[in-house]
C-alpha cells in the first residue's frame, strides 16, 4: 500500500517552502502527502494564489489527485500519479513566481525517464523568490555538476503586480544525480552590476547605477531598459562568478523607495557575502538541499543558515532516508549528507 506522509505545514518557520519540497518529494517517492496547518507560521495563512499554483502544477505534471486545492486552504490531500516527462506549457497566473513552481516540479524532472521542455508564464523577477537570473546562474551551474543538463531562458520579463514574464526551461534527466562538494569559491572571474527598469524612467536604474559604481567600483555595470514590457518594476543585481560558485544579490525597486536606497540594498548584499569565504549564499543552501538528498551524499560550506534551510532540511528527512549534518566552521557552517 502506498506510504503516507503526514506534514504538519506549521513545522519550523511554516512558510510554503514546506509545501513546496513536500510536493517535490511527493512526485519522486510516490508517497501520498496530508497536509494540515499549512503556512500556519505565517500572517495570511494557507494556500495563497502563488502557492495554490504549485499545488497545481504538480498535480498536471504527475496526474495526482488532489483534495482541498483553494485559496486559503490548510489541508491538502496529494495523491501523486506517475510523473511525465514531455513538452508543458504552464501559465501561473498574474506574477506569480514562475521560480517557484519550477522548484516544485524540477525534481521530478531531473529523474524522470525522459527529456522536458517547459514554458512558465507569470513572474519571473518577483521579490521574495528566486528571480530568473539567480536560478540561471547561481542554481543551474551547480545542479549540471551533479549531471544534469538544463537550459533556461528569458523570453519576457515579469515584475510583481502585473506580471506577464514567460521563461522556457529544457530539462535532460539522469537516472542518478552525483554528489556535490561545493567547499570553496576558487578565483574570481567576473563583477557585474545591472539596474533594470520596465515601464519606468531609465533615469532611476542610472541613479542606481550611480551608487552601485560609488560604492562597489566594479567595471562592468549597467543600467538596463525592458523593451518590450508588461508593466512596472525595478531590479538592482550584484553578481559575483567566481570558479566554482557564483551569487546574485537582489533588490526590488518599489513606489515609495528611493533609487538609491534600493541600490544600497544589492550592495549591502554582495558586499556580506564577500566578507565570508563560504561559497554559499543563503539561498543557494536552501535550494541546494533537496538535490543533494536526491544524489544521496555531498557537501558544502555556506555564509549562514536561515531558519528556512533548516525547516526545508527537516521537511526531507520526513521523506527519504538521509541524515543532514551541520557543522560550524571558521564562522561558516558546513552542511553534508552521509
Ligand atoms: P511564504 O509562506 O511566505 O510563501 P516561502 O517559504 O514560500 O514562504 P520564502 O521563505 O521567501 O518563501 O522562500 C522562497 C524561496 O525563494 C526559497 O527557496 C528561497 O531560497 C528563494 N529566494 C527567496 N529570495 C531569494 C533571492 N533574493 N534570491 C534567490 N532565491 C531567493
Amino acid at each position: 500500500m502506498m506510504e503516507t506522509i503526514h506534514i504538519d505545514g506549521s513545522l519550523g518557520e511554516g512558510g510554503g517552502q514546506v509545501l513546496r519540497s513536500s510536493l517535490a518529494l511527493s512526485m519522486i517517492t510516490g508517497k501520498r502527502v496530508e497536509f494540515k496547518n499549512i503556512r500556519a507560521g505565517r500572517a495570511k495563512p494557507g494556500l495563497m494564489r502563488q502557492h495554490l499554483a504549485c499545488v497545481r502544477a504538480a498535480q498536471k505534471f504527475c496526474g495526482a489527485r488532489v483534495q482541498g486545492d483553494e485559496l486559503k486552504s490548510m489541508e491538502v490531500s496529494f495523491i501523486p500519479g506517475e510523473i511525465q516527462a514531455g513538452d508543458y506549457h504552464f501559465n501561473v497566473g498574474s506574477a506569480g513566481s514562475v521560480g517557484l513552481v519550477l522548484q516544485t516540479v524540477m525534481p521530478a524532472l531531473i529523474l524522470a525517464d525522459g527529456p522536458s521542455t517547459l514554458i512558465l508564464e507569470g513572474g519571473t523577477h518577483n521579490p521574495m523568490a528566486p528571480p530568473f537570473d539567480f536560478l540561471k546562474q547561481v542554481f543551474v551551474p551547480q545542479l549540471a555538476k551533479m549531471g544534469v543538463k538544463m537550459d533556461m531562458n528569458l523570453e519576457d520579463w515579469g515584475f510583481f503586480p502585473a506580471g506577464g514574464g514567460r521563461m522556457n526551461v529544457s530539462i535532460e534527466p539522469v537516472n542518478e544525480l552525483k554528489s556535490l562538494s561545493l567547499m570553496t569559491r576558487g578565483a574570481l572571474k567576473n563583477r557585474r552590476g545591472r539596474a533594470v527598469v520596465s515601464s519606468i524612467p531609465i533615469s532611476i536604474a542610472e541613479s542606481e547605477v550611480k551608487v552601485l559604481q560609488s560604492k562597489l567600483e566594479w567595471k562592468d555595470i549597467s543600467a538596463e531598459e525592458v523593451l518590450q514590457p508588461n508593466g512596472p518594476g525595478n531590479i538592482v543585481m550584484t553578481e559575483l562568478e567566481f570558479e566554482h560558485v557564483s551569487e546574485l544579490c537582489s533588490s526590488f525597486g518599489e513606489k515609495g523607495i528611493r533609487a538609491a536606497r534600493v541600490a544600497d540594498k544589492a550592495v549591502c548584499a554582495i558586499r556580506k557575502y564577500l566578507l565570508s569565504e563560504a561559497p554559499v549564499g543563503e539561498h543557494l543552501a536552501d535550494q541546494l538541499l533537496l538535490p543533494m538528498a536526491l544524489a544521496g551524499e555531498g557537501e558544502f560550506l555556506c555564509t549562514e543558515i536561515s531558519s528556512h534551510t533548516r525547516t526545508n532540511m527537516e521537511v526531507i528527512q520526513k521523506f527519504l532516508k538521509v541524515k543532514f549534518s551541520v557543522r560550524e566552521q571558521n564562522q561558516a557552517f558546513h552542511i553534508s549528507i552521509t
